[in-house]
């Protein structure tokens, strides 16, 4: 997806830190709205009190709505720095990037873009119908941020059954199920379906976050609904969760990423001089960025707003 706008203009959060009597760290976080193309989402990071969850350093959750196709189609456009991981809850994208990659992805299914020194995508939205969607993106380290671009498709992921739920594992592990999602650094994600209480192992070298995305839960004890991110600190081996009906959350974790991570519009690099330089690229066609075959036009944006500042 395309991020809209610089971030920090329209970082806004609100904080809770009634965190549990151990000391562990929990805060709870508001979502803020952004438009990608069309469609409303929340975004759950970055948050300027908690700009990456491991390597993860943007969620978007969109949806569930109803729409006729192509309504939420958006349009080529570049990434650096980054794997985007695209996981559709209903409905589907048609994903095309310029290395000639053309996949539709599907409930179940998940798409998976390296960016490295840079790659531009289309997602095209070719059914109506109801749409229900997450995109998140990893932070790559310097040992792959300039690499090659690449793009991955799995048609069936693991699942670990929890009692009360059960869980899909999209990138990393979870308990003894382990997702062949490419990483980079020591992270996870996965999609946790709910009809009471779970318990999830967890790592605790790794921070993680609870995204809901259908029905209320309660997470360590703080009550959340979509909308809403509960960020948890390192030192837990496990994390529960807990819901009165149906319910269901994207959970990521990973160990703090220690690399400076400046973001802007769809860009993840290390200092400003460095999207500068991909956004030029990108706004003069350069060669480094090759437009795919799309039925919708390309997207432009900025510059950016320190552009011209030294
Ligand atoms: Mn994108």
């Amino acid at each position: 997806m395309a991020m809209s706008g610089p971030l920090a203009a329209s970082d806004t959060e609100q904080a809770s830190t009634t965190g549990p009597a151990d000391g562990r760290q929990r805060l709870v976080l508001d979502s803020r709205t952004a438009a990608v193309g069309a469609l409303t989402v929340r975004r759950a990071l970055p948050q300027r009190s908690r700009r990456t969850v491991g390597a993860w350093c943007f969620l978007d959750h969109g949806g569930p709505v109803e729409a006729p196709a192509g309504a939420f189609g958006i349009g080529p456009h570049p990434h650096i720095g980054l794997r985007t991981v695209t996981w559709v809850l209903r409905g589907a994208f048609l994903h095309r990037d310029s290395l000639g990659s053309e996949q539709l992805v599907r409930p179940g299914e998940l798409n998976l873009m390296t960016a490295g020194h840079g790659i531009v995508h289309a997602e095209e939205h070719p059914e109506a119908g109801p749409l229900h969607v997450v995109q998140l993106w990893v932070a790559q380290p310097a040992a792959t941020r300039d690499g090659p671009s690449a793009f991955e498709h799995h048609g069936a992921l693991p699942r670990l059954a929890l009692g009360a739920g059960v869980a899909t594992v999209l990138v990393g592990s979870l308990g003894d199920a382990a997702s062949p999602a490419r990483r980079d650094t020591d992270h996870m994600a996965a999609d946790v379906e709910l009809a009471g209480e779970v318990v999830l192992p967890a790592d605790p070298a790794y921070e993680h976050a609870v995204v809901p995305v259908e029905g209320a839960l309660q997470v360590d004890g703080a009550a959340v609904e979509p909308g809403r991110l509960v960020y948890l600190g390192p030192g837990r081996d496990e994390l529960v969760l807990r819901s009165s009906g149906p319910a269901r959350a994207i959970v990521v974790g990973g160990v703090p990423f220690d690399e400076p991570v400046v973001m802007w519009w769809n860009y993840v690099a290390r200092t400003r001089d460095e999207i500068v330089e991909a956004h030029r690229a990108w706004t003069a066609r350069d060669g480094r960025f090759v437009v795919p075959d799309s039925v919708l036009a390309p997207l432009d944006a900025g510059p950016p707003p320190w552009a011209g500042a030294s």
